[in-house]
């Protein structure tokens, strides 16, 4: 599927940090309503961090920059979503070659979501980051073409709205979680996008 020169890792990751800081006021709304507002200071804080480290991370293979980025994400973001989104990428970091295929990153993010769900207790269908994850792993291994895989992703995050929460600060709010995004699926679905968007056309 790819095989990222340097240039093309900072441009991977250059995109996804600057799309997570650009809409960090729109995740501090949907936190605001949900759980305690502070989603979108936690993920700027972390992909700040990423963007401050860009030389380093990206003259890094492809699974050492990704597990070099989800340690800074467990040590910066903070709050429940940090080590979640930091055991992700960690996870992809362990798992994937360097130059993976279609099939490889469906086996990595298969794997980078079961140690999410571990981490967090968690599963499909509590309105989490999950409930983005999920679809677009099965999204990449039926053969998607990238930006399908990302409009899935924005899709998921939105059928996130009618659910009630059941696990994180959201689930405090019982059936008042109803009726909006949840913050963390919408992070997910922006990181998939900015992927696709720096991947462009060459999947
Ligand atoms: P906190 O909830 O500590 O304030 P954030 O606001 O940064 O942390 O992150 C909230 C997001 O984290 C939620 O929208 C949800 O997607 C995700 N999340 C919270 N708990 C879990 C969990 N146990 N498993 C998976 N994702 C979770
Ligand atoms: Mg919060």
């Amino acid at each position: 599927m790819m095989a990222l020169d340097e240039a093309a890792r900072r441009r991977l990751i250059e995109t996804v940090a600057r799309t997570i800081i650009d809409h960090s006021d729109e995740l501090t709304s949907l936190d605001q309503a949900i759980g305690d507002g502070d989603h979108g200071a936690n993920m700027k804080r972390g992909f700040a961090a990423v963007l401050a480290d860009v030389d380093a991370l990206s003259a890094k293979s492809l699974p050492e920059a990704l597990k070099a980025l989800g340690t800074q994400l467990v040590m910066k973001v903070g709050g429940a979503s940090g080590p979640l989104f930091g055991t992700l990428f960690m996870a992809l970091g362990k798992n994937l070659p360097d130059a993976p295929d279609r099939q490889a990153v469906a086996a990595a993010l298969d794997q980078a979501i079961t140690a999410v769900k571990a981490r967090g207790k968690a599963d499909v269908g509590q309105k989490t980051m999950l409930d983005v994850l999920l679809p677009v792993r099965d999204a990449i291994a039926g053969e998607l073409d990238i930006r399908s895989v990302a409009d899935r992703a924005v899709a998921a995050a939105e059928a996130t709205i009618p659910m009630k929460a059941t696990r994180g600060r959201a689930s405090f709010l019982g059936d008042r979680s109803i009726g909006h995004m949840d913050p963390g699926a919408r992070s997910s679905a922006l990181i998939v996008g900015a992927i696709a968007a720096a991947l462009g056309t060459t999947s």
